[in-house]
């Protein structure tokens, strides 16, 4: 039996992992749990699921998750018991779903530890990559990409990287790829949260619609496979169907297909390098005619442009835009910002704030403080 550790447990890939091993229950042992603050939703996975740890960050739903349980699971609480689960010496594999810079420590005690890291958590690569890296490379590590587009390239390059020539990540361009700029000023939440294509949290889903999600994305790229931001492309793709692209010396091109659903992606990294069933349907190509392919628009998505210019400048300043992302963003789904108002705030905020290279977490840290300061009292004049 594969031990699992699952950070995230409640979200989005924490319920489409829970579903993989549903199908698997003679493989997979589901050995911690995490999640923030829904201590029911907590409650109904141990009652299924019995593992050896339930975490709640949150202490008082961790108190609520205790009183209620009735079986051997230990309950933890706090972040650091985030990282007793994901380095314990009975966890194999630990699939690193939190959202946002809150994943990113005990994702790293994870490469600390040694284990197979499914890393959803991007975070993770965009704050702290150098450091992360690192970490994977000095305890042996396993580090296999669970976002769409790294697994496409990822699964792409199993061959070898001999003449490789760029990789090309996919965008589908969220719900407002054909939406002209004028018309993006009174975007509301839900809006932007209604993706054609991927089933997603909300976070995750704005930054689709923002386009800052690829921007990130080209971020992790850069550290999953050691590219220069100059070997990372872009093409839009609405239909999700093309995850991403890797282009050879020789003029071969690569790609990995399959409906859009993260299932494949993550049983891909439970079972790599074998395959298992996932539960997702065979792709059907004649339901999916015709693929369309469009150069993204850097003037409208200006997202994209800053996260560029982030990973090109390096060190603090791609941990600076996440900050002012995630501030943004919740100010945005809380409606008290416009959703053009996103960008500017990151922008603003990358200027504002000082550059340097961390060399540790807690300068990690304590960058994406300062910034989500400085984006905070922003969001204020945008109010
Ligand atoms: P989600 O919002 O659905 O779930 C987030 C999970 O993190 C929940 O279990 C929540 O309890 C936990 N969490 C939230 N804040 C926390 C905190 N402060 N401390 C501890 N735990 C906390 O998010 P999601 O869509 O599942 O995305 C998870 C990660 O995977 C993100 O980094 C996202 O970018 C990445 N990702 C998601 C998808 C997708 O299809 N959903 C695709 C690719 C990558
Ligand atoms: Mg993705």
């Amino acid at each position: 039996m594969i031990n699992l550790t699952l950070l995230g447990a409640t979200g989005s890939i924490g319920q489409s992992t829970l579903s993989v091993v549903d199908l698997h229950p003679q493989t997979f042992n589901v050995f911690a749990l995490s999640a923030n603050t829904n201590w029911q939703q907590m409650l109904s996975l141990c009652e299924q699921y019995q593992p050896s740890f339930a975490v709640m960050t949150d202490e008082a739903a961790a108190e609520q998750l205790s009183q209620q349980l009735q079986n051997d699971t230990t309950v933890l609480s706090g972040a650091k018991a985030l990282e007793t689960i994901a380095s314990h010496a009975d966890t194999d594999q630990v699939m690193a779903a939190i959202v946002g810079a809150a994943g990113m420590a005990s994702s790293l005690a994870a490469a600390k530890a040694g284990k197979r890291i499914m890393l959803a958590n991007k975070e993770s690569l965009v704050l702290a990559g150098d450091i992360f890296m690192q970490a994977v490379k000095d305890n042996n590590a396993e580090l296999i990409p669970v976002d769409s587009e790294h697994s496409a390239i990822f699964q792409c390059l199993q061959g070898g990287t001999s003449g490789l020539n760029k990789i090309q990540l996919t965008a589908s361009g969220g719900p407002f790829l054909h939406t002209p700029l004028s018309e993006l000023t009174n975007i509301t939440p839900d809006q932007a949260c209604a993706h054609p294509n991927w089933s997603m949290g909300r976070k995750i889903s704005v930054d689709s619609a923002t386009m800052m999600n690829k921007g990130l994305e080209v971020i992790e790229a850069h550290y999953l496979f050691n590219l220069p931001a100059e070997k990372i492309d872009l093409v839009m793709h609405p239909q999700s169907i093309i995850h991403s692209s890797v282009y050879f010396d020789d003029g071969s091109t690569l790609s990995q297909m399959g409906n859009p659903d993260m299932r494949t992606v993550i049983s891909y990294a439970m079972s790599y390098p074998q395959r298992i069933a996932s539960g997702v349907e065979a792709l059907d190509l004649t339901q999916n005619s015709p693929l369309e392919f469009y150069a993204p628009d850097f003037n409208k998505f200006s997202c994209l442009r800053l996260a560029f210019e982030a990973l090109k400048q390096g060190g603090s300043a791609m941990g600076t835009i996440n900050a002012a992302n995630e501030v943004a963003v919740a100010s945005f789904l809380d409606e008290k910002i416009k959703f053009l108002d996103i960008a500017k705030i990151i922008e603003k905020t990358l200027e504002d704030s000082s550059h340097f290279y961390p060399t540790c977490l807690s300068e990690v840290i304590e960058n994406d403080q300062t910034a989500r300061l400085i984006a905070s009292k922003l969001t204020q004049s945008y109010v």
